[in-house]
């Protein structure tokens, strides 16, 4: 046993806002306390309340992890209680300004927080740029938190570098990245159309990025370690990869259940509903925690779906107030009653959908969690980005992992961009479903490599595996710098 003056002390802080920020570094953060590492992470109310049960029982099991808990100052930028990140906002236009200026003023109890702890080290979202600062007074290594991939970092760097999408005469010529490992092309549509004041809060970040100690990634060596070390060169600084960190550490069902939401799921219905079909014959759809689609859109998506002939899980954000959604109403009733396909509204336990047996491929908007999720499920994919680094992750699937096909999304677009947005057509959406769930030789060439590449997830985190050894490095190397200063 670690004595108290040798032992690791570190504080997590996650970018409060999404979601799936939290939920990854949170992760981190149990992993490190698994290591014997006296853990700290910092949340607001409501926002910890989605991951507390998991911590308790971390804790109770004799880890030494807790969660500091800040008011969000809801009153003062004028926010109804309780909504603390985008997913539970209302009205994204109206409370987006507010939720960032209420995080901002959380920035001074943190630094108080750092202060009064002492901390060996801090691992900060890449959005808090101002920790670098921080943890260069404490004289303590800061590490940055991705939630994304190496992959879109360097694709990122590469347009931002280069420009090459400047040397095109319209926005659906295709043009190539240079400078990457695999020949990935894109069109001006598909690259982020950030607004300049985001853009400039962006550089911030990447420069505090290249003052930090290192950084950590929730991604393995095996499925894109070409782009950590472009990643290494392009920053100067040290990289880890640790993931799939979920897999690693949510080995029990109530963790997998309970991650990202406060509620027990009391309903099993789709736990049935899979356990009475046959392996790899359901295809989960889901969009993520940010995305709202179009009516328009949900439309041709439930058309798509229908006549695609194949079963489907379909995860449906909770409808907007003024929303009437009758004719989805009566899309869940006919699906039910065929028993093609399933609705779940709201938070659905996507750990334990993806990796049922039934369950044979994912329709994803390619978010880095779900990404990595399916990828540990061993599942084949249909990408459909939206906005973000989505894109990027589209061109990993299919041009440099080839374990998914694109289902014809061409235009990036902000959140709040829903009447501009364009809609992907049923037809389209049935032939790509058709062709993934289909008994075609590509799509069999697809679900093998995708296979391999969940087998591959599973050893980077067993011991001797490329995360774990990473992981274990990592604590090392604290451990070294912690009794170097002392
Ligand atoms: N998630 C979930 N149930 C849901 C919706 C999302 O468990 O109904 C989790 C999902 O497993 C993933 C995260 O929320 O870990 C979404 O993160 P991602 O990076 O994929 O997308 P974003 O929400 O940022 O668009």
């Amino acid at each position: 046993m670690e004595s108290q003056v040798d032992q690791l002390k570190v504080i997590f802080l996650p970018f409060f806002l999404a979601p799936s920020h939290q939920i990854p570094m949170v992760d981190t953060a149990r992993l490190f306390a698994m290591h014997g590492v006296n853990v700290t992470i910092v949340n607001t109310s409501a926002n910890a309340l989605l991951f507390q049960k998991s911590i308790d029982r971390d804790a109770n099991s004799g880890h030494q992890i807790k969660t500091h808990v800040l008011q969000f100052p809801s009153a003062q930028v004028g926010l109804p209680e309780g909504i603390e990140n985008f997913n539970t906002a209302t009205s994204l236009k109206d409370m987006v300004p507010k939720l960032f200026l209420g995080q901002s003023l959380l920035k001074k109890p943190i630094e108080q927080l750092f202060q009064d702890m002492q901390p060996d080290c801090i691992v900060s979202d890449l959005l808090h740029p101002w920790t670098v600062d921080s943890a260069a007074k404490l004289g303590v290594p800061r590490l940055v938190f991705h939630v994304t991939s190496c992959f879109s970092f360097c694709a990122e760097t590469c347009v931002e570098q280069y420009k090459p999408h400047l040397s095109v005469n319209s926005d659906t010529e295709p043009f190539s990245l240079p400078g990457l490992p695999n020949k990935i092309e894109m069109t001006r549509f598909q690259i982020p159309d950030i607004p300049d004041e985001f853009n400039q809060i962006m550089i911030l970040n990447k420069e505090a990025e290249r003052r930090s100690y290192g950084a950590i990634f929730n991604s393995f060596y095996e499925l894109e370690g070409a782009y950590e070390e472009l990643h290494k060169i392009n920053t100067g600084i040290k990289t880890w990869s640790v993931g799939p960190v979920s897999l690693w550490v949510n080995k029990d069902v109530s963790d997998k259940v309970e991650r990202g939401n406060k509620e027990a799921l009391k309903d099993h219905e789709w736990l049935n509903w899979l356990n009475a079909k046959a392996s790899n014959s359901v295809l989960y759809v889901s969009f993520g925690t940010l995305t709202k689609l179009s009516e328009a859109q949900l439309i041709e998506l439930a058309h798509g779906l229908e006549a695609s002939g194949h079963q489907f899980i379909w995860v449906v954000r909770q409808k907007d107030k003024d929303q009437d959604e009758g004719w989805l109403e009566e899309f869940e009733k006919r699906v039910k009653e065929s028993n093609k396909g399933l609705i779940i509204r709201g938070w659905a336990p996507q750990l334990l959908i993806l990796e049922h047996p039934a369950v044979g491929g994912q329709v994803t908007h390619c978010g880095w969690n779900s990404f990595l999720e399916g990828v540990t499920a061993g599942l084949p994919m249909i990408t459909w980005p939206i906005f973000a680094e989505q894109f990027y992750h589209e061109k990993l699937v299919t041009e440099v992992l080839k374990i998914g096909v694109a289902v014809g999304k061409k235009k990036w677009n902000r959140l709040s961009d829903k009447e501009t947005t364009e809609v992907v057509k049923r037809e389209d959406i049935e032939k790509a479903l058709k062709f993934l769930m289909g008994s075609g030789e590509e799509a069999a060439e697809m679900r093998n490599r995708a296979r391999e590449l969940g087998n591959a997830a599973r050893k980077a985190v067993e011991s001797g595996g490329s995360s774990q050894s990473n992981f274990m490095g990592l604590i090392n190397e604290l451990k070294s710098l912690k009794s170097n200063r002392n």
